[in-house]
């Protein structure tokens, strides 16, 4: 016999099955004894009678059990209108305990006044609370979904190495690792082996994978490592191609995320799942700042002319909410100086766009350079060409037009929960000074 999870037990009324669960809480009565059983579904009450003369030793064996511990249960599912667990219940024949509990130190289900570090160290308690627990439902779903859609768009998921012998990207924030006898350094993202893939006659090509970024600061969107969710397609016309499948893509995951999560995310952040209609507000840089401007009074400081910063994200989302009610708004129009040589550029023009949500960049996206000296100009203007000359190969015999993006899954689920920041989002959170448990 297999266990059952609390979401199927409905399906075994009358019949004995195997439970096996954390122990909730145990109240103990004058007559009877009932344990609240949980698993990832759900909660269960099991209910044993002090005077039913069999269940004398189940009776002493439950008084010695701790909040927390891991018992199996065997016993018969039964209804009762009057639990308020889903109007059913357990009639344990037989209990055991798998592990028992030390006492916890701080109560998950409180966490107000945890300092989050004390969460962290102890995160597969702090997971136990079920906002955690629905935070990594949530962010699979939205995996699903994304996912569903490119398998059926005829996408080819692939996996790329995260060893690399380049420090190629930019080299500003790339691990370096030791490597045998020399170094070799962890990706920044899969980008050149995307493009690789597509120059190797694969049409469309996605990764969801790791991606690590050396960036020594403490924001709230930041962490050393998060979960890329890449994609690379070939064949298109322009970078709108791009933009257009982005929606979709987003609307997909974000759809899937509601139907299984909706209610609950409801219930536990007060947060509604809103899938955002197309197309999405689009806009250029230049015509940002001027409305940011006129509206706001905001001056883009030097340092950041050509480019967004996170107070301008900010007034992003509120301009893009005002005016066009949309909680999304792609900006194109970035300076090529501030975006990678291979966004292609049409007449000085960068051919890429960020997409902002809620007031954060979740993406950067573009038409890639697929022109073999177009693209060699463009490194050597930002002195790449070294660095880079194993990447550029991939376009010397023949290479699509192509383009593509990488969001950050982590931002992702923290803006849908409208949580504070990756610290609580990542299941393992990486920082600069966190590389525990
Ligand atoms: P930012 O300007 O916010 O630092 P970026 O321009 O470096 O981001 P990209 O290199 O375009 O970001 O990476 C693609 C996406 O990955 C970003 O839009 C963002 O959602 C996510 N991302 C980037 N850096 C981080 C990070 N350090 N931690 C978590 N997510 C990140």
């Amino acid at each position: 016999m297999n266990k059952i999870y609390v979401n199927e037990l409905k399906n075994y009324i009358d019949k004995e099955i195997i439970f096996s669960g954390f122990v909730d809480v145990v109240r103990d009565k004058k007559w009877v004894q009932f344990i609240i059983l949980r698993d990832s579904t759900g909660k269960v009450q099991a209910t044993v009678e002090k005077s039913v003369e069999e269940n004398k030793n189940m009776v002493d064996l439950i008084s010695t059990i701790t909040r927390d511990s891991v018992i199996k249960v065997i016993g018969k599912v039964v209804k009762n209108e009057a639990v308020k667990l889903g109007g059913i219940e357990i009639i344990p024949s037989n209990i055991e305990i798998l592990s028992l509990a030390e006492e916890l130190p701080f109560d998950y289900n409180n966490l107000d006044g945890v300092n989050i570090d004390t969460r962290l160290d102890y995160r597969w308690l702090d997971m136990r609370n079920e906002k955690n627990t629905l935070i990594r439902q949530v962010e699979s779903a939205l995996t699903q979904g994304m996912r569903e859609f490119l398998y059926k768009e005829n996408f080819t998921e692939i996996h790329t190495p995260k060893l690399i012998g380049t420090a190629s990207e930019s080299g500003s924030s790339v691990f370096e690792v030791k490597y045998f006898d020399r170094l070799a350094y962890l990706a920044q993202s899969p980008q050149f082996y995307k493009q690789m893939a597509l120059a190797g006659g694969l049409d469309k090509v996605f990764e969801v994978g790791p991606v690590f970024r050396a960036e020594n600061s403490n924001t709230n969107r930041h962490a050393t490592e998060f979960t890329g969710f890449d994609l690379e397609f070939a064949h298109i016309d322009s970078y709108e191609d791009v933009m257009n499948l982005e929606e979709d893509l987003l609307i997909a995951g974000l759809t899937k995320v509601k139907e299984l999560y909706g209610d609950k995310i409801k219930e536990l952040f007060d947060m509604d799942v809103v899938i955002p209609t197309k197309p999405f507000p689009r806009m250029d840089l230049q015509d940002l700042y001027k409305e940011l401007h006129d509206l706001y009074n905001y001056v883009i400081p030097e340092h950041d002319i050509g480019d967004t910063n996170a107070e301008t994200e900010k007034l992003i989302y509120k301009y893009a909410m005002e005016k066009y009610n949309s909680e999304f708004m792609f900006v194109t129009g970035y300076a090529a100086t501030k975006r990678p040589f291979y966004h292609m550029r049409k007449e000085g023009i960068l051919q890429g766009y960020d997409l902002i949500w809620r007031g954060t960049e979740i993406t950067s996206g573009a038409q890639r350079e697929h022109r073999y000296d177009e693209l060699v100009k463009n490194a050597e203007e930002k002195g790449l060409t070294n660095d880079v000359k194993f990447y550029l190969q991939f376009f010397k015999y023949g290479c699509p037009a192509h383009g593509g993006f990488g969001i950050g899954l982590d931002r992702l689920t923290m803006l849908l929960l409208g949580l504070s920041s990756l610290k609580e989002t990542q299941f393992l959170f990486r920082g600069p000074n966190r590389l525990e448990p």
